[in-house]
């Protein structure tokens, strides 16, 4: 039934996932799971926190042993590129100059950061953070370090903004929106977020851009100027202003891309050999009106276990329910499903006490629910959205209604 050779290109989150899953299933052929990162596959959400913070160690951070790989005979080919697909005769190509024969082929090629380009943009002391090794640099270069310039209200941008602040540095954060996480979350968790941040001594500038990176007299970083004008000035800066899918590989190959590659609800490309997965895929969702990248490592599980069973023969199009997670010093947020183009909110708890939910409804249609250190809301919330049960307004503002007993009538 499946596809006796299996080739995954990219081993992060998404790719490893999917090698997983497919043993889990039932492959017994041959999975190769190719990697241009070096060493084992690893997480990258502690790289943001944690990590920084030194609560773990680079080595905490892998998904999987050795041992544990060499077991399921999944083999690992890291520190090694994909470098073409010929569809013809199903080989890929890779940098070392090994090539690759699949009878069925995995895309989990993710995304990178997508680059600020403003002059001075390649002095020493500017920063991004996607991989470990770029971590690693980031966290070398925070030792005494005392005025952090973040660019972008983002994920990374408001993380990294927490981590400094429990360093004690002195930070500014520069969005080119009116208010932060703008794509991500509703106005009023969004504001809750901004408040919060300030109250810990984290300066926001909305509506500005970095115009250009200033060096001192040594040389080195000593600020930027930005688009008012104003000189700030800073020894680390940490750019997070969005990623960029990697799908060169697929377009190349002649795969259909929109800034993803383009998968059915199956998750195959145009190409019935090939599918993709993770970050770099442009997937329908049942919950969004138009195909969408989702960008968490939620989705790359989830996409890696549904393509497993797909490979295995079920027919089922991919319909789980996307949730998400930030820590930000004492803020945690979570939130199940797609708030995008919610018309109403209803909160629940008190942004005051710090322990709230926030309920976004399109019309009478429950989008998504964002929770602030209120891990229980968001369980309810999980099942709420995901069985589309819509609690009444009046209910999800009434604090002695029990919304785990509610939502188990879902
Ligand atoms: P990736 O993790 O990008 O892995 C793809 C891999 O493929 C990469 O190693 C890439 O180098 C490699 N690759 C690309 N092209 C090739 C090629 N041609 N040949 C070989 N290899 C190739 N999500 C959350 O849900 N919660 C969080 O708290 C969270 N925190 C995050 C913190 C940070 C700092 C970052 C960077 C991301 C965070 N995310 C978080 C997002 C989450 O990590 C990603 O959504 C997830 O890693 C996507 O997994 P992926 O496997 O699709 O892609
Ligand atoms: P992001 O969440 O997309 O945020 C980027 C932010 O930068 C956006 O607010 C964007 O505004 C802004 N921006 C864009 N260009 C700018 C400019 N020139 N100057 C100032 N601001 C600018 O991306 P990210 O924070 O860089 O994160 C990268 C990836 O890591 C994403 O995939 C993200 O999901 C993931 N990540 C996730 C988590 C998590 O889930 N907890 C944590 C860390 C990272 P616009 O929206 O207006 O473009």
């Amino acid at each position: 039934m499946f596809p006796d050779r299996i080739v995954i290109i990219g081993a992060g989150q998404a790719g490893l996932q999917a090698a997983v899953s497919l043993r889990e299933a039932g492959h017994t052929g041959s999975i190769v799971l190719v990697g241009n990162e070096p060493g084992l596959p690893y997480q990258r959400p502690p790289l943001s926190k944690a990590f920084l913070l030194g609560k773990i160690p680079a080595s905490g951070l892998d998904l999987r042993g050795s041992d544990f790989l060499a077991a399921q005979r999944i083999e690992l080919v890291d520190g090694d590129t994909a470098l073409a697909i010929d569809r013809a005769s199903g080989n890929i190509r890779l940098n070392s100059g090994r090539i690759l024969a699949y009878d069925h082929l995995v895309l989990a090629t993710g995304a990178r950061r997508r680059e600020l380009a403003a002059p001075g943009c390649d002095l020493p002391g500017i920063h991004y953070l996607r991989t470990r090794a770029d971590a690693e640099s980031l966290k070398e270069r925070l030792e005494g370090a005392k005025r952090a310039l973040v660019v972008g209200a983002g994920f990374i941008g408001l993380e990294f903004a927490a981590v400094v602040a429990d360093r004690g540095l002195e930070c500014t954060v520069v969005e080119a929106a009116p208010t932060l996480l703008g794509r991500a979350v509703s106005r009023a968790t969004a504001d809750y977020i901004r408040v919060t941040h300030e109250a810990r001594g984290t300066r926001f500038l909305f509506g500005e851009t970095i115009d250009r990176f200033v060096a001192g007299s040594d040389g080195h970083l000593s600020g930027a100027v930005i688009s008012s004008g104003e000189f700030l000035g800073a020894d680390i800066v940490l750019v997070g202003i969005g990623v960029v899918a990697n799908d060169e590989l697929g377009s190349t190959a002649g795969l259909s891309t929109d800034g993803g590659i383009v998968v059915d609800a199956r998750l195959r490309t145009c190409d019935p050999a090939i599918s993709a997965i993770g970050d770099c895929a442009l997937a329908p969702h049942p919950r969004a009106i138009k195909p969408m990248r989702i960008e968490s490592v939620q989705n790359a599980i989830d996409h890696g276990r549904h393509l497993a069973r797909v490979l295995a023969g079920a027919d089922d199009s991919y319909a789980a329910l996307p949730w998400f997670w930030s820590d930000q010093g004492n803020i945690k947020l979570q939130i199940a499903g797609l708030v995008q183009g919610h018309d109403r909110t209803v909160l629940r708890g008190d942004p005051q006490g710090g322990r709230f939910s926030v309920f976004c409804y399109r019309g009478d249609d429950l989008l998504g629910v964002e929770s602030i250190n209120c891990p229980a809301d968001h369980m309810a919330a999980r099942r709420f959205v995901g069985t589309r049960m819509a609690p009444q307004s009046t209910q999800v503002s009434d604090e002695s209604l029990d919304l785990k007993l509610l939502s188990a009538t879902a």
